[in-house]
């Protein structure tokens, strides 16, 4: 007899479990389907000896103090600030799009003038979503915005969503704004950290607790049945849990192709994008997230597809669009009626959370759902 069967051992299934067998002393049930804890997390040692991450790679930063406290309970930490080129014009140039980015696509003399207006506008160390930029009445600056569109977002965006910057929530691309400043880092966040022996040890970590029992390789529906538990915890897509009565929300998902390559290094940085060419979107180059010093390298090619209910694929990408964020709060509403489930994740939420806000999100919902 469980307390909790938790669907999902990924972050928000992971940290509810650790919380409620180390807090409440209530015994846990977490399941998952795949053959390992971590969810996307997660990462292993590959033949090379480096340690890769199997669904893409995951950078951790964050502002909120709470959480990496709450984490460094179970790893430590190694400095990590992440760096992107994109390749634009044949070059290589920063991205987020910032001031370096305009000095190594035009000439200095105009750079200077781009450089003054975009300071003048907006002030220095300011970032503007490329859709707000867009929208200015300034000329030179239009033609800037037109171009870092058109160069940067539009063909990667179409790839990676099939569809238009301006079609989807405008978060979206904001995650990524010009950025008028020099410096290059990818984030921002007061802490941009690695968990020091990786992400999957990390969950080893949390997971080791008397009161949790891990199955994996098991969809929960093949146990609920003969399993005795009190109150659930789904982590998984919220349209499947409700059989997609009201229809499927879409999702984005990825195949990875990784490669193993005789020399010490592929790239200059961690991750190079293509906006332009190529059918993929990035190659990431996994010893520069890793501090990892050999002989070889390990890389890895994105390539975006449509998710396929049925298929082997995964539903990585929650696709942020109003229509679809209507059938998300049928759902919602749907769950609401449920007293003794809990849903919590980046599917169960239906939201494009990266790894510190579902933390912080999972905390939330240990403190205001699951004591009560
Ligand atoms: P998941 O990790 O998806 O865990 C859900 C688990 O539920 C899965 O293991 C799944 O197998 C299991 N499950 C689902 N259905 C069932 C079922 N029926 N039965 C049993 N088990 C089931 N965030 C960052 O902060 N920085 C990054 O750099 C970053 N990079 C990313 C790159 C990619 C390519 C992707 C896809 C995401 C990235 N993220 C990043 C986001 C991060 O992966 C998520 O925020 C986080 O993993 C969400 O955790 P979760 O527990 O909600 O979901
Ligand atoms: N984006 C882009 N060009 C880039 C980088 C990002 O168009 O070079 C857009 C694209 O729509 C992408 C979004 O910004 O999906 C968010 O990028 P991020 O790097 O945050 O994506 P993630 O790491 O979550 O896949």
């Amino acid at each position: 007899m469980f307390d909790y069967l938790i669907v999902g051992a990924g972050f928000s299934g992971s940290v509810l479990a650790e919380r409620i067998a180390s807090q409440l002393d209530k015994k846990v049930l977490i399941v998952d389907k795949r053959n390992h804890i971590g969810g996307n997390a997660y990462d292993f040692y590959d033949e090379n000896g480096i340690l890769v991450h199997k669904y893409g790679p995951h950078i951790f930063h964050t502002n909120s103090k709470k959480v990496i406290d709450y984490l460094s309970q179970f790893t430590e930490w190694r400095p990590y600030f992440h760096k992107v080129l994109a390749i634009v014009e044949g070059k290589k140039v920063p991205i987020p799009f910032n001031l370096n980015s305009i000095y190594k696509l035009f000439p200095e003399k105009y750079a200077n003038k781009l450089e003054e207006e975009l300071i003048k506008t907006f002030g220095y160390g300011q970032k503007v979503p490329i859709l707000k930029l867009k929208e200015t009445s300034n000329l030179e600056l239009k033609f800037l915005a037109d171009y870092i569109y058109d160069n940067v977002f539009y063909g990667y965006t179409l790839k990676q969503w099939e569809l238009k910057p301006e079609e989807l929530d405008p978060s979206v691309t904001a995650r990524v704004p010009v950025y008028i400043s020099r410096d290059n880092r990818y984030f921002q966040d007061t802490y941009q950290l690695m968990p020091k022996d990786g992400y999957t040890r990390m969950f080893e970590r949390m997971l080791s607790h008397k009161n949790i029992k891990i199955m994996l390789k098991t969809d929960y529906k093949e146990i609920i049945d003969v399993i005795k538990f009190d109150k659930l915890i789904f982590t998984g897509p919220i349209d499947e849990f409700f059989n997609y009565q009201f229809g499927q929300l879409p999702y984005r998902s990825l195949v990875f192709d990784f490669q193993t390559l005789n020399f010490e290094n592929y790239q200059e940085v961690g991750q190079v994008n293509y906006p332009n060419n190529n059918s993929f979107t990035r190659i990431t180059e996994f010893k520069y997230l890793t501090g990892q010093k050999s002989l070889t390298t390990s890389i890895a090619y994105e390539y975006p597809i449509k998710y396929e209910i049925n298929s082997n694929l995964i539903p990585y990408y929650p696709i942020p669009q109003k229509e679809n964020n209507e059938l998300y709060l049928k759902y919602l509403s749907e769950s609401k009626k449920l007293k003794k489930v809990i849903f919590c994740g980046r599917l169960a939420d239906y939201k494009y959370y990266n790894m510190d806000q579902i933390v912080a999100r999972a905390l939330t919902v240990f403190e205001k759902e699951v004591i009560i």
